[in-house]
């Protein structure tokens, strides 16, 4: 069955970007895209953290970068701060970008564990350009330093999700979408194949398509409630399942930092967003062990400023579905699963979702191959982040609470396991699988929350320590020009692309 129309269903985060990217298939073909969503059910609206490859996501969409921060009150993020994960009173940064670059032939955290034993004691934080930038208050990319020899400086932004879906919305109208407006409550399957053939509306309007794409957020409207695909529950690895959201003035008169902060509590731990106009905060924890008035007293409690609504609390149970494409119905977003927002990846995911089924999809009809080779990769790409988020909350010291106790003391996936015990022993992190988080990320957070490396890549200490010490100083001196030289990340943002 050829692909004519294409209805996505939901319009939040997922359903717009899906919108904005499936429209630029438009061009040269008789492909028409609806989008239903309900102003009734509304949306989530709180995912406002993203990581660097939505950066690209937008750029593969032509998107004006400065057009888009002012239109969403963006600011530039380097990294998440994370503050009481290994022990209460501990802080450390997990940086985009990484730690120096290859010296020799092994990796940089390697080369730096070796000057260590020859009596170099710098923090490896020093030869991260987005952790000094971000410590100093401070953003600016590189290029426009209008000098060669300085290292990129990765970034991603913190927006306002509910206004990046508007922006999406209009962007994905013009390229020539059909909006409508509707609450579904029928979803027809076909007598044989059981594909999804229609949607019929609150009003009795039906909608007919050929390839549905599920972004109803939790319900899982077609994916789920239609199609029965089934839900791979993740809670016992990932106990958190609620979450408040509260967003404040910042009444210090304080910039937006130029990075996520994320700091652990008793049963959870708390997200602080920056935006231009206001802070994004919440608080994710575990019912188990912690109740909603208490969960948003502590919130309230170590906020920057006064509340500018009311408390916004939500329900979640994490984990992933069986099938991402099941019969004729994509799921993205929310519907296709969840983990919460500790490394801001739920967005991330929609991103290569969108990616994956433009890249797999064929109008000429669904294939076996197409479904099978997205749900594997997908899987595999959920599986991957899962473990990195499980590392936040098991490597700790933390015995405080009975939540922590839990945490520290479960089993974890044996993949995890063995990436703790390589490091530990030799410092090596193998990246498998294209998997999304690099060699710095799981140092970063394995060594910030008290992994300590042992050993390193035996090549390392075949490295000539005086000539290392010299490339390891013009690393940290190219870092401190170019911190030095940026502005303040609020004066960046006036002048480039001030709130609208
Ligand atoms: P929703 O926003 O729930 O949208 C669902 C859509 O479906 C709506 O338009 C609704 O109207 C429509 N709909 C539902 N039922 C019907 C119906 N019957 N008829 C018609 N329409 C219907 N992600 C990040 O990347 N970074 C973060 O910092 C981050 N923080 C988060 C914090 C929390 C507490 C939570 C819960 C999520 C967070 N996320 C974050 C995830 C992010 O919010 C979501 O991935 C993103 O908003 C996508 O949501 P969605 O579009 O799938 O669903």
């Amino acid at each position: 069955m050829t692909i004519e129309h294409i209805v996505i269903v939901g319009g939040g985060t997922a359903g717009w970007m899906a919108a904005a990217a499936l429209s630029r298939l438009r061009a040269g073909r008789e492909l028409a895209i609806t989008l239903v969503e309900s102003e009734s059910i509304g949306t989530v609206g709180v995912g406002e953290a993203t990581i660097p490859p939505f950066v690209e996501f937008n750029q593969l969409l032509e998107i004006d970068e400065a057009e888009m921060l002012a239109a969403v009150q963006g600011t530039f993020k380097l990294g998440i701060q994370f503050r009481n994960w290994g022990r209460q009173g501990d802080s450390y940064i997990h940086p985009f970008g990484n730690y120096g670059y290859q010296i020799g032939s092994v990796g940089f955290h390697h080369v730096w564990h070796h000057a260590r034993a020859h009596g170099d004691k710098r923090p490896i934080q020093v030869f991260n350009a987005e952790t000094m930038a971000a410590y100093f208050g401070r953003f600016q990319r590189t290029q426009g330093m209008d000098r060669d020899d300085l290292p990129p400086i990765n970034y991603a932004y913190h927006i306002d999700a509910s206004r990046y879906a508007g922006f999406l919305r209009r962007y994905a109208e013009k390229r020539g979408v059909v909006r409508q407006e509707g609450r579904v409550e029928d979803v027809a399957l076909h007598g044989d194949r059981g594909d999804v053939v229609s949607i019929r509306l609150e009003s009795g309007e039906v909608v007919a398509g050929d390839l549905f794409v599920d972004c109803t957020g939790f319900r899982g409207l077609l994916i789920e409630q239609a199609l029965e695909t089934g839900y791979e529950d993740w809670t016992h690895w990932l106990p958190c399942n609620r979450a408040v959201a509260l967003p404040c003035h910042r009444d210090d008169g304080s910039g937006p930092p130029p990075f996520t902060v994320a700091t652990a509590h008793a049963a959870g731990w708390q997200w602080q967003v920056p935006l231009q106009h206001r802070n994004g905060n919440g608080h994710v924890y575990c019912d188990a062990y912690m109740d909603a008035d208490e969960a948003t007293d502590i919130l309230m409690a170590n906020m920057a400023g006064k509340p500018t609504a009311e408390p916004n609390h939500l329900r979640f149970v994490t984990g992933r579905r069986r099938l991402f494409w099941n019969r004729n119905v994509v799921a993205l977003g929310l519907s296709a699963g969840f983990m919460e927002p500790l490394e801001s990846t739920s967005i991330h995911l929609i991103n290569t979702g969108v990616t994956k089924l433009i890249a797999t999809l064929s109008l000429d009809g669904i294939t076996d191959a197409q479904r099978n080779t997205f749900n594997r990769i997908t899987g595999r790409e959920y599986e991957k982040i899962r473990d990195f988020l499980i590392l936040h909350y098991h490597a700790t010291a933390r015995d405080d609470s009975e939540f922590w106790n839990y945490c520290r003391t479960m089993s974890v996936p044996d993949s995890l396991t063995e990436k703790i015990a390589l490091f530990r022993d030799t410092g090596q992190i193998f990246r498998e699988e294209d998997e999304l988080f690099t060699e710095t990320s799981w140092a970063a957070v394995m060594m910030g929350q008290g992994i300590a490396m042992r050993g390193h890549n035996a090549l390392a200490d075949t490295l000539d320590p005086a000539k290392t010490r010299k490339e390891l100083d013009e690393i940290e001196k190219s870092i401190r020009f170019l911190v030095q030289h940026m502005p303040a990340h609020a004066d960046f943002l006036a002048g480039y692309c001030p709130g609208t």
